[in-house]
């Protein structure tokens, strides 16, 4: 087991020398049971929050959390939360407790977590508090409910999408009553505020086991987002393709390295497969247009989902070119990259390679090879240092004006087609050549 860190310690030292409880709880019991290194240490306690703070006097304290019985005390390991044993009473809008009561008792508080795994604490003699079986079930490798599944999600619906997400980050099975809660109980989805849903959505696909997850609870993924649900089971037709577009969806999420961006596209890349497919006069099926319908389509979801700016923009634009093909000279690599830039290029690579993972043995021999050689491209282009912007050309809109040209739309005129011809390879960008071009496009343009 994982050593508890000294600041920990400090902590629960000066609760417990003030004549409090004070524990080790849930996450970070977890993980250390699992030889895990915990990315925070939350602790319970017996002290009413305004003992906690008293007993922090000297430390900075954070008090956001103050109505649901937490302080937040500054240590050298950043903040770390102190809650005060709490049942959740009754929920009466499926999400947020009506009030929160202070028990005296540790195993009352536990009784109020999400799951037996997370519902342990460390006693100071090293034992583990465990009314739940939890230890047993890390054993087993499952997420179980802590009482019935049913009235624990009616509680509070976004335990759902968590027992998915806490599935693929551990690499668990969902515990057999508690799956059939979770999809039996779904809709409860519906009322939970689109920011937690995205929150846990994101932590799922980041886990080793989203693929599973994501094929085993396909429902509760519909669920949130509907437009998914026309990929299950959707044949391609194609000999491109061996899986239904689902199949196909989940088995890219697990083929792409682990990184929010990336994962949320290949979730969403092929959203609009389904509207776009049709079959030629062989039989033979095709989508074009469904990475153009797909960004849109992605847009519209992550907008609902209340995805941040930054995420959904570099989500719609890998979908919207994830179906192009790799670059295969400078030139196509130059004007890539010219239009989305170093790094949605090399995003678009990690989409390529992931696109490829259940594709047919001989598709795959042929295409991996053509992004190893767009990805070569791309290196040989950036160490040429080739200019890849109008503002980077060896001249400016001054040099132009000198030539005579007159101040308005036509200069802009001028440099966008001397872009246009030094990214084509027609020009080099030297002022010499590019003046003296210049010079011949003003000439034609009085
Ligand atoms: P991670 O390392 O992924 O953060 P975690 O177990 O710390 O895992 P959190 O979401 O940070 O997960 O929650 C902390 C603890 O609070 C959980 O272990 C669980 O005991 C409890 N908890 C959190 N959310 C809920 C909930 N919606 N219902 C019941 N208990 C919850
Ligand atoms: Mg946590």
């Amino acid at each position: 087991m994982t050593n508890i860190p000294t600041p920990i310690e400090t902590l629960l030292g000066a609760l417990r020398a003030a004549g409090y409880e004070a524990y080790p709880v849930g996450g970070c019991v977890r993980d250390s049971l699992m030889g895990r290194v915990p990315a925070d240490w939350d602790l319970c306690t017996s002290a009413l929050p305004r003992e906690t703070e008293a007993v922090f006097a000297g430390y900075r304290l954070i008090e956001t959390g103050l109505r649901h019985g937490t302080v937040a005390v500054l240590t050298d390991m950043g903040p770390v939360e102190i809650t005060t044993f709490r049942t959740d009473g009754t929920y009466a809008d499926g999400r947020h407790p009506d009030a929160v009561t202070f028990v005296p008792d540790v195993r009352e508080d536990l009784a109020r977590r999400d799951f037996t795994v997370n519902a342990m604490a460390l006693a100071p003699d090293g034992t583990v508090i465990d009314p739940f079986g939890g230890r047993e079930d890390l054993a087993n490798r499952v997420i179980r409910c802590v009482g019935e599944p049913d009235a624990r999600f009616h509680e509070d619906g976004l335990r759902i999408l968590r027992a998915l997400r806490f599935a693929s980050k551990l690499d668990f099975e969902i515990e057999s009553a508690t799956a059939r809660s979770v999809l039996a109980d779904r809709a409860l989805l519906d009322g939970i505020s689109r920011e937690r849903v995205l929150s846990e959505l994101r932590g799922l696909l980041m886990g080793p086991g989203a693929g599973r997850v994501l094929r085993d609870f396909a429902p509760v993924v519909f669920q949130v987002i509907p437009e998914l649900a026309a990929s299950a089971g959707f044949e391609q037709h194609n000999p491109y393709h061996i899986h239904d577009v689902w199949t196909h969806t989940t088995m890219a999420v697990d083929a792409s390295p682990r990184d929010e961006v990336l994962r949320l596209t290949m979730l969403l890349h092929d959203v609009a497969k389904p509207e776009k497919f049709f079959t030629d006069e062989k039989g033979a099926g095709h989508f074009y247009g469904h990475a153009q319908a797909g960004a849109e389509t992605a847009d519209n979801i992550l907008r609902r989902l209340k995805c941040d700016n930054d995420t959904r923009r570099t989500v719609v634009t890998l979908i919207d070119s994830h179906d192009i093909q790799p670059p295969q000279t400078p030139r196509a690599m130059r004007r890539l990259l010219a239009k989305v830039g170093e790094e949605r290029v090399r995003q678009l690579l990690a989409c390529w390679r992931a696109d490829q993972s259940d594709r047919a043995a001989d598709i795959m021999a042929r295409n991996m090879p053509m992004i190893d050689g767009a990805e070569g491209l791309l290196e040989e282009v950036l160490s040429e240092k080739a200019c890849l912007s109008v503002k980077s050309l060896a001249v400016n809109g001054r040099d132009i004006l000198a030539l005579g040209v007159e101040k308005g739309p036509e200069v802009g005129r001028i440099l966008e087609a001397l872009f246009a011809l030094v990214l084509d390879g027609a020009l080099p960008d030297r002022r010499e050549e590019l003046l003296a071009k210049a010079a011949e496009l003003a000439a034609e343009g009085k």
